[in-house]
């Protein structure tokens, strides 16, 4: 008979916020570095059918995946913590598309005549689906999005209080996270919102087996005993989860209190302690830097960090790769439109990201042209590879109305135009060019390695895509005339149309654009080679110390 699979579900009270996604993940690495085959799934109560049409603002980043799958950044912080799993469209899903599914299923006549219901219709089909992405794992992290107590995530509550039943209290550990907050006034830990979140999970018939208390300070034993005896959990199944300098440490953390050694020791598997030193020295470098960088990230969504959250942690990773600290400079770039620069000048590189609609477009550009023309590390991602080739056709190829068919539809002169592929389709929901795609890397121009080629030692790459536009191929051989240089092509085997992937500066220190999205692939143990050469780059100009003049802009 097949191993029984292994579940972890992981729920959260009190507040949103308190890491639910980061306390999952950290799970997820430190099973896997004790040899189990584990896999990660978020289940999000929302209707949205995935969170590709939702506002950063609202949300946070859509992190896309290899099978071009739109999900939410927490898929994004397992790809981080998790080594060997691949995710895919299985291990992201939503409310709306398990009502979609159920939905679909009653139209073609699936039900047989019955009453579709939320018990057992939708609860089936979350078990299905969760029972589908564990297929190819032992062990499952399962993280339920939201907060214990919203309506909407009862239908996700009841099926994996069913999965408990069904499989058995030997396969199912249920881990609760919840803020044990400091009252200043009374001088103390509160544990009342604790007791409150279990309550309401154990109305549901939810008995949590692990708790895991975030604090900004310590949780004496004392006190978790009085948070067990309240909420009928073991005082050593109460967990303190502290607030941490970097994400990193979190599951250093709670490997310390005995998480993991608990969750197998419940599950009843039998592993030796994880091999946590490469971890470890992976965050040693992140608190002992040699040096610091600061990188501009020149945005329009400045005041919701979470936007760039993928780019932020591989800007993390290209520091670790360099021994060095890289902060965060966000600057809007409507304030460098509005001709206020000076946030320039106190930056040793420039990054510009992914963005959609024309808002604070021209800022960018801006931006590009001081970083192009002073010599200024420069990375443009996906937007913001499209912005530097406008720039440069604009200021260097001579056309002067360069633009983006995303902002102008109707200008002459769209260098960023729609893909031919999709110049025929009027409806853009569902248009764009998501997921993996190859990518080959130019070697060598004029007898120079590229930069690129420098990154990633190889010809062949695969990255991840989520846009809608492209450089023209009509106005490319104008522009690559000038002087960029096309370092990165795609081959649409459908349509033999190539595509530009990447583009470079041959005479800069390191100005760089890509048409897709490598923050999607770093991790803080194998940083994405961009981030590394990027941030390699920044770190020489900081040593170099000089800040360029803000000269020759335009
Ligand atoms: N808005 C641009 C496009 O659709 C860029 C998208 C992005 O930066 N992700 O092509």
């Amino acid at each position: 008979m097949a191993k029984p699979k292994k579940y972890i579900f992981v729920t959260g009270g009190v507040l949103s916020s308190i890491g639910k996604g980061i306390a999952a993940a950290s799970i997820g690495m430190l099973l896997e570095q004790r040899g189990i085959k584990v896999t990660m799934v978020k289940m999000d109560p929302y209707l949205n059918v995935d969170p590709g049409t939702m506002s950063p603002f609202q949300h946070g980043e859509v992190f896309v995946l290899d099978d071009g799958t739109e999900t939410d950044l927490d898929l994004g912080h397992y790809s981080r913590f998790v080594q060997t799993a691949k995710f895919s469209r299985k291990n992201s899903f939503t409310a709306g598309r398990v009502y979609e599914s159920v939905i679909k299923k009653e139209r073609a006549g699936g039900y047989l005549g019955k009453t579709v219901q939320v018990i057992p219709h939708v609860t089936d089909q979350i078990k299905q689906n969760i029972k589908d992405a564990l297929e190819d794992a032992d062990l499952g992290i399962i993280e339920v999005g939201g907060t214990v107590g919203d309506i909407e995530g009862l239908p996700f509550l009841e099926a994996i209080r069913q999965i408990r039943h069904e499989e058995g209290a030997q396969n199912v550990v249920f881990a609760h996270l919840t803020l044990v907050p400091y009252i200043p006034t009374a001088g103390e830990l509160k544990t009342k919102p604790t007791q409150h979140s279990v309550k309401e999970l154990r109305e549901i018939g939810i008995q949590p087996d692990i708790l895991i208390c975030r604090a900004d300070r310590a949780i004496s034993k004392d006190m978790k005993e009085k948070i067990g005896l309240f909420c009928n959990v073991p005082g050593d199944c109460v967990f303190s989860a502290l607030d941490a300098q970097s994400i990193y440490d979190v599951p250093l953390h709670l490997s310390a209190e005995g998480v993991d050694d608990k969750i197998v020791d419940k599950l009843g598997i039998w592993t030796g302690a994880p091999d946590l030193s490469n971890w470890k020295k992976m965050v040693d470098t992140i608190h002992k830097p040699k040096g610091e960088v600061k990188v501009g990230i020149v945005g329009k969504y400045t005041d919701w960090r979470d936007t760039y959250k993928s780019i932020s942690e591989s800007l993390v990773h290209g520091g670790v790769a360099n021994q060095v600290k890289v902060t965060p400079v966000y600057i809007d770039s409507e304030e460098i439109e509005k001709g206020n620069l000076s946030a320039l000048q106190e930056i040793n590189a420039i990054l510009v990201p992914g963005g959609f609609g024309e808002r604070g477009i021209e800022g960018k550009i801006k931006a590009i042209e001081y970083a192009r023309t002073e010599n200024v590390p420069f990375f443009g991602i996906c937007l913001g590879m499209q912005l530097a080739t406008i720039e440069y056709a604009r200021n260097v190829a001579g056309l002067k109305n360069a633009n983006s068919a995303e902002f102008k539809p109707d200008n002459k002169e769209n260098v960023i135009d729609l893909m031919e592929s999709q110049k025929d389709v009027k409806d853009l929901g569902g248009t764009m060019r998501l997921g993996a795609y190859d990518c080959n890397v130019l070697h060598k121009h004029n007898g120079k390695t590229t930069h690129a080629y420098q990154a990633y030692g190889k010809e062949k790459i695969l990255e991840r895509h989520r846009h809608r536009f492209e450089v023209s191929n009509h106005f490319r051989s104008r522009i690559e005339e000038s002087g960029l240089l096309v370092c990165g092509r795609y081959n649409d085997p459908k349509t033999g149309i190539e595509l530009v992937e990447m583009v470079e500066l041959p005479n800069h220190p390191w100005f760089l654009g890509c048409q897709f999205h490598p923050e999607l692939q770093s991790k803080p143990l194998e940083p994405h080679p961009l981030f590394v050469q990027f941030i390699k780059a920044a770190a020489a100009a900081a040593k170099n110390g000089a800040q360029p003049k803000l000269k020759g802009i335009s």
